[in-house]
């Protein structure tokens, strides 16, 4: 992939050079980083590398690349929040996305979304999206773009694949922020599996007194449950495949579901400024009772 005059560290570049000549490159990725111009510059870049008719790609000089240069090529279909503003991007906007994307291609093998500042989606629209990420018509690929991963939802995040233009600060505290509710959702998952009333609340000690924490654990564990009911009708590859077949095989479709809507309703009570203590003890006394224990 040429980058021309985009000025990118080499992990980025070989990154996506690597994805796009192998035909690997993920049906949604996401642009975090750099500046509003630079992610925008980008987004096209890989576009015309994916449309490029000739074989130094993308070439700058085909039919494709000047369409969409000139921002007219029909298949690419470009939503630009404002920076900063959240909601600029309505859920509506959200809606006509997904209605597009079930429409055949005009002249390209697919149809290209590109989200500039996605983050100017609210809670809904990025709701709203994430149906449409994860069961994409096999002809809509998505580029979205956003200053930093922080920005957006952790089941949105969970659907794409990242690439950073550059490591901000913001980031690489994110990307901890993330490790450390993955580290969190799996305690409390392993202890959901020893069926031990009192392992599970040592298990779930580990979101004490960080609601943040306990959120991003709990849509985590959330996305995982319901990998674990996918996971017995279909294969599933999504965050934490290995402990949702364990789920699978220690509890039924409907203590799944359960565990789901209990902690759908904690996540909703932690921000109606419930007792921390409270919410935890009401955590593990929930699964527990879910679980059968
Ligand atoms: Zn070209």
């Amino acid at each position: 992939m040429n980058f021309g005059k985009l000025q990118l560290n080499d992990n980025i570049k070989n990154k996506l050079s690597a994805a796009i000549d192998s035909g690997t490159l993920s049906h949604a990725i996401l642009l975090t980083g750099g500046t509003q111009k630079e992610r925008k510059s980008l987004a096209v870049l890989i576009a015309q590398t994916l449309f490029c008719e000739n074989d130094s790609k993308p070439c700058g000089k085909c039919g494709s690349c000047k369409k969409i240069k000139n921002g007219v090529h029909p298949d690419i279909i470009i939503t630009e929040g404002e920076a900063g503003k959240q909601r600029s991007i309505k859920i509506d906007d959200v809606r006509e996305i997904r209605n597009r994307a079930y429409i055949m291609p005009n002249e390209a093998p697919f149809q290209i979304f590109i989200i500039l500042e996605a983050s100017s989606m609210g809670e809904e629209a990025q709701n709203a999206l994430l149906k449409i990420l994860e069961e994409p018509p096999s002809t809509a690929r998505f580029i979205l773009a956003s200053r930093s991963r922080d920005d957006l939802r952790q089941t949105v995040l969970s659907r794409v694949t990242s690439f950073a233009l550059s490591e901000d600060s913001g980031q690489a505290a994110g990307e901890k922020e993330n490790a450390k509710a993955a580290k969190a959702a799996e305690d409390i998952i392993k202890a959901l599996l020893t069926k031990d009333e009192y392992k599970i609340v040592l298990g779930t000690g580990a979101v004490e007194k960080d609601r943040k924490l306990f959120k991003a654990a709990a849509e985590k564990i959330i996305l995982i449950l319901r990998g674990a009911v996918i996971s017995r009708y279909t294969d599933y590859s999504g965050d934490g495949a290995q402990w949702a077949m364990r789920l699978a095989e220690t509890f039924s479709d409907r203590q799944l579901i359960d565990m789901q809507n209990k902690l759908k309703e904690l996540f909703a009570d932690a921000d109606k400024n419930a007792n921390e203590n409270l919410l935890l003890t009401r955590l593990s006394m929930e699964l527990a009772s879910c679980a059968d224990i």
